[in-house]
């Protein structure tokens, strides 16, 4: 059995840090060791990266880098917006209810966020959905006239890319009609780094979260970036450190590499291969020939040219994976693994997908090493894997 998958599609949930970034990692490890809060010379040398790294996350996304907050990821992040937009409100009014108005098709960290905000009982706040189409787009016409007969929401959380389908939102059209409400909005720019250009200025979102280990930074680094009137943030975790709102000592090394990636981003090096989307076309045009009744979800989508994500009638994508595994494939699927048993991706339900059809997924997802020869290996193999799975 292979130990380490020699064909790794799975990029939308991690992806591995560019070797030639390896001697610059190095050096960072021996100089950011120091506390950032400490007064001495390699206290401040930690300081510096940090803040050097603000400058380039902020370069990036086009913000000012003294709204970019360290997080420890995307999850953290989005609970902290949703956190903040609850507690501004309650603060504001404490006999209203705090309305929250979240995309059916957010990250389970926003969903589960704003469910605990539902269950807290100091703010019970109320929650609603907003509905996408069969490919997976949020429905914008539903949400402006629903916007126009009801503008009192504390906050519109929409993702700027779904992480399973890969489909890009009319983001902007999202945020156009919430600020023309005068409704704070939240989008998680997760998949979006480093794929799409992102003007947080232009874009005018009031909270953007962001994650380091989808673009080849470490786990456990992610960003907060908020703009806008009042630029209200309340603190989640507590302590003196980032300006009393984000307690816990910074990890200089983790930011300063994020920075690095981003700046290296920035240059126009770390960049995805060309030929991306039409191996992407090519791939699930072959694939549909070889195995009957596979479809792609999103398909008629402005989509991100990395991503598939393919349902096969009649078994299990889970078992899918694990054969492919054992060819030494990775990939993911959509579903959550919940106590002991696979749930069927919200979003593909959300979609209109049936139970059977959002179990049966698998989703694959490319990155800057991939290369024909890696989506010529899963046309090899998946064909054999879905007749043997189907008893066919
Ligand atoms: N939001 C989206 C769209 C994601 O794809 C992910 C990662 O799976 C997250 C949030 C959570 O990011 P993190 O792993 O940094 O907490």
């Amino acid at each position: 059995m292979p130990s380490l998958a020699a064909v790794y599609l799975d990029h939308n949930a991690s992806a591995p840090v560019p070797e030639e970034l390896f001697p610059e990692s190095e050096k960072l490890l021996k100089q950011g060791f120091a506390n950032p809060s400490s007064i001495h010379e390699a206290g401040r040398r930690s300081r510096r990266l940090i803040s050097e790294a603000a400058e380039h996350a902020a370069a990036f996304v086009d913000c000012d880098p003294e709204d970019v907050y360290w997080t420890s990821g995307a999850s953290e992040s989005n609970s902290w917006a949703l956190h903040s937009a609850v507690q501004s409100a309650l603060e504001k009014n404490p006999s209203r209810v705090p309305r929250l108005l979240i995309s059916a098709i957010e990250h389970e960290s926003v969903q589960l966020a704003a469910k605990a905000l539902a269950a807290r009982s100091d703010s019970r706040a109320e929650l609603h959905s907003i509905p996408v189409d069969a490919d997976g787009v949020i429905r914008v016409e539903a949400l402006k006239t629903r916007l126009a007969r009801d503008a009192d929401w504390d906050l519109i959380s929409v993702m700027h890319v779904n992480n399973e389908t890969g489909v890009i939102q009319p983001i902007e059209d999202v945020v156009a009609a919430a600020r023309s409400h005068g409704v704070p909005t939240h989008v998680d720019c997760v998949q979006t780094l480093g794929k799409i250009p992102i003007s947080l200025k232009r874009l005018g979102a009031n909270y953007a979260t962001f994650s380091g280990h989808k673009i080849g930074a470490p786990k456990g680094v992610g960003f907060l970036a908020i703009q806008g009137e009042g630029k209200r943030l309340t603190a989640l975790v507590h302590g003196k450190q980032q300006k009393g709102l984000r307690g816990g000592t910074e990890n200089p090394v983790s930011v300063a590499m994020f920075g690095l990636v981003l700046s290296e981003m920035g240059k126009g090096r770390l960049a995805y291969p060309k030929g991306l989307e039409a191996w992407r076309d090519e791939f699930e045009a072959k694939m549909r020939d070889a195995i009957p009744g596979a479809v792609i979800h999103g398909k008629r989508a402005r989509r991100l040219p990395n991503t598939t994500y393919v349902g096969f009638e009649g078994i299990d994508g889970d078992g899918v994976l694990m054969n492919l595994d054992l060819e030494g494939v990775a990939a993911s699927s959509g579903s959550a693994c919940t106590s002991g048993s696979v749930d069927p991706s919200h979003v593909l339900l959300a979609m209109g997908c049936d139970k059977a059809m959002a179990r049966s997924s698998v989703r694959f997802s490319s990155g800057r090493n991939t290369a024909w020869p890696d989506f010529e290996k899963v046309l090899e193999v998946l064909p054999g894997i879905v007749r043997r799975m189907r008893g066919l």
